[in-house]
């Protein structure tokens, strides 16, 4: 087995000396993923979130030159999921722990003598606790700190792209595309959370007043955005340009 395909990038599959011997630790970029494991509606698998990062470093990584100095630690996959109470499968961390977690990372990772640290983080539940941590784990211990967010945007319809924003068409496609035995596209559906012209208090996820929604409280299918035209043709064709966006800024970031 080769697992996962990146293991020449991935921390732990390296030995102690192995670890000591990586050249240009200072310059070098270590990424900490961290997702998520809860309901993604009826269609798609907990672990959503966590798998996807995993897809897009497996998407990512090949496309680097073997000299690029970029490594994997240990994925944090289950997260802050308070917001999706009350489905089965979701597992919730508080706030509090995922920051110690990626504090705890961020700590071994200077230890090892590494000095920059990129979170790429596939779940909109973790932005508030990941960019607070990593503000705090930068002035803490003199890293350079990042976020890489969703590495590609697509073309999606206006009222997918302001209200699509869980188990929806992209999550839906990349994983049909990817993964397709851990998804059960006859049981995509459809919940709009609000609509264009009528967004009542629930505005999209960047407006200035947002709503602290609960899933259950506006979609007891546990979807936002309509799953049923996901494909896996649109998946690969997201996945391939989201491998190459991260590939891009992986680049342009150690070179
Ligand atoms: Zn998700």
């Amino acid at each position: 087995m080769t697992w996962p395909s990146y293991r020449n990038r991935y921390l732990p599959a390296f030995c102690q000396a192995g670890i000591e011997a990586i050249p240009n630790k200072a310059s070098a970029l270590v990424i900490v993923p961290t997702g998520a494991i809860e309901q993604h509606g009826p269609q798609l698998p907990v672990g959503v979130d966590a798998l996807l990062g995993q897809i897009y470093l497996d998407l990512a990584l090949p496309r680097l030159a073997a000299e690029d100095p970029v490594y994997v630690a240990p994925p944090i996959q289950a997260a802050k999921s308070n917001e999706h109470d009350g489905f089965p499968g979701t597992l919730i961390l508080h706030r509090d722990s995922l920051r110690q977690l990626i504090l705890a990372a961020g700590r071994q990772i200077a230890e090892w003598g590494f000095r920059r640290v990129a979170v790429l983080n596939t779940h909109g539940g973790n932005i508030s606790v990941v960019k607070s941590t990593l503000r705090e784990l930068g002035l803490e211990q003199g890293l350079k700190v990042e976020v890489l967010s969703f590495p590609y945007e697509a073309d999606l319809p206006e009222r997918e792209k302001l209200y699509g924003i869980h188990a929806n068409e992209m999550e839906s496609s990349l994983m049909y595309a990817t993964t397709p035995d851990m998804v059960d596209i006859a049981a995509a559906t459809c919940c709009w959370i609000g609509s264009l012209d009528d967004p009542k208090i629930l505005k999209p996820e960047f407006a200035p007043a947002t709503y602290a929604w609960k899933t259950l409280d506006v979609s007891s299918s546990g979807v936002a955005g309509d799953a049923t035209v996901a494909t896996a043709e649109k998946g690969r064709l997201w996945a391939d340009r989201a491998g190459e966006a991260l590939a891009q800024r992986l680049k342009e970031r150690v070179r």
